[in-house]
């Protein structure tokens, strides 16, 4: 299912909306337009000059669009820095907690860390300056309530973002400055544990104030352990070659094998899968997963070459174990040939990764090594 739609690109980054901002988009409307002034008292608007009922909803409608917007500048700028920094930005996406920019890969050197982390806060502060300053120069009440009231959500925004809580974007930076003196691991580790721990704090206060905040908790807690495993993974299997976890004897089919035979490859050869080669060229891999999308009857017609995954991945054996891994989590590919020369020498699969890790955490365990 689709849930989100594609609004444009800037600077090549695709920027989408998820369906669940209409529901805070709505939400922050309507609590902001029946409580304007309550809100109007607190930023300091004696007299907003503002018609309760349908003029305060729609003026929601306008701060709660203006929230979205400062959001989005402040991915623009985490999103901006990155690419010039020669990081490759997936898209930028709008949804029920604000945005997110996704990105290929984080940077692991720290002081660039900080850098893309920072600009965000920073130029949410910026905003923060300039709608308090428009505020204070203009002297139409509703224009001043828009201005002050984005002025604290920016403020809000940056400090928000820049309490330590892994990964959010203060914890970034935790975790870069701890990555200055201790491993990428070690740091990654700790800052993931700190992100937790406000994690859990998060929830109980959000138990008394708003559940919405447990909602944030719930999701650092899951991102701190995701990012934290991710990096652990990564570095076990950036010090093996997928060379040296191949499995160096591949049976080969080729498109023509009917699918008949191929089951009986799967069962003689106890492999779920095999790259399919057409003279010397592997033009795709033909796995149990494949087979399945055959209807029964059709099993006697069906030619590989018919139903066989034909985008791959294919590795070098001088490639890091890690690569496999990140073409498994970000494309969910389960099995890589591994050519030298353009000349098929082994393959890689998810079982042989996800060993070569349970080894070299062992093995890691064994060192008791500081990592
Ligand atoms: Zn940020």
């Amino acid at each position: 299912m689709k849930t989100s739609i594609k609004i444009g690109k800037l600077y090549g980054v695709p920027v989408r909306l998820h369906f669940t901002l209409i529901f805070v988009v709505a939400l922050i409307a309507w609590s902001v337009g029946s409580n304007v002034f309550l809100i109007a008292e607190m930023l300091g608007i004696p007299d907003p000059n503002i018609a309760p009922g349908f003029e305060s909803y729609i003026l929601g409608v306008v701060v709660a669009v203006g929230l979205f917007v400062s959001v989005f500048i402040h991915e623009m700028a985490h999103s901006i820095v990155s690419i010039k920094s020669g990081f490759k930005v997936d898209e930028i996406s709008l949804w029920l907690f604000g945005g997110v920019s996704k990105m290929e890969e984080m940077p692991t050197d720290p002081n660039l860390e900080i850098k893309i982390s920072a600009v965000g806060p920073l130029s949410s502060i910026g905003l923060g300056v300039l709608a308090f300053v428009g505020g204070m120069l203009i002297n139409q009440s509703i224009v001043v309530f828009i201005l002050f009231y984005l002025s604290f959500i920016n403020f809000f925004l940056a400090g928000f973002n820049l309490i330590p809580a892994f990964p959010m974007d203060g914890g970034r930076i935790l975790r870069a400055i701890l990555a200055k003196k201790y491993t990428y691991v070690k740091a990654t580790k700790t800052a993931a544990t700190i992100g937790k721990v406000f994690a859990v704090i998060f929830g109980i206060v959000g138990l008394f104030v708003n559940i919405f905040l447990i909602l944030i908790a719930f999701f650092i807690y899951m991102a701190a352990s995701q990012e934290s495993e991710s990096v652990l993974v990564k570095h076990m299997l950036s010090k093996v070659s997928v060379g040296d976890v191949m499995a160096k004897e591949v049976k080969t089919i080729g498109p023509e094998t009917s699918l008949e035979d191929f089951l009986k490859m799967v069962t003689t050869h106890q492999h779920t899968g095999f790259p399919v080669v057409k003279g010397d060229k592997i033009i795709g891999i033909m796995t149990l997963k494949d087979a399945k999308k055959v209807s029964e009857q059709d099993i006697y017609i069906t030619r590989v070459g018919d139903i066989m995954e034909t985008d791959i991945v294919c590795l070098s054996p001088d490639d890091d174990a890690s690569k496999a891994w990140d073409s498994m989590m970000k494309r969910g590919f389960g099995r890589f040939p591994v050519l030298k020369n353009g000349e098929l020498v082994g393959i890689v699969t998810r079982s042989d990764i996800m060993q070569s890790f349970k080894i070299q955490t062992e093995m890691e365990s064994l060192k008791q090594n500081d990592i």
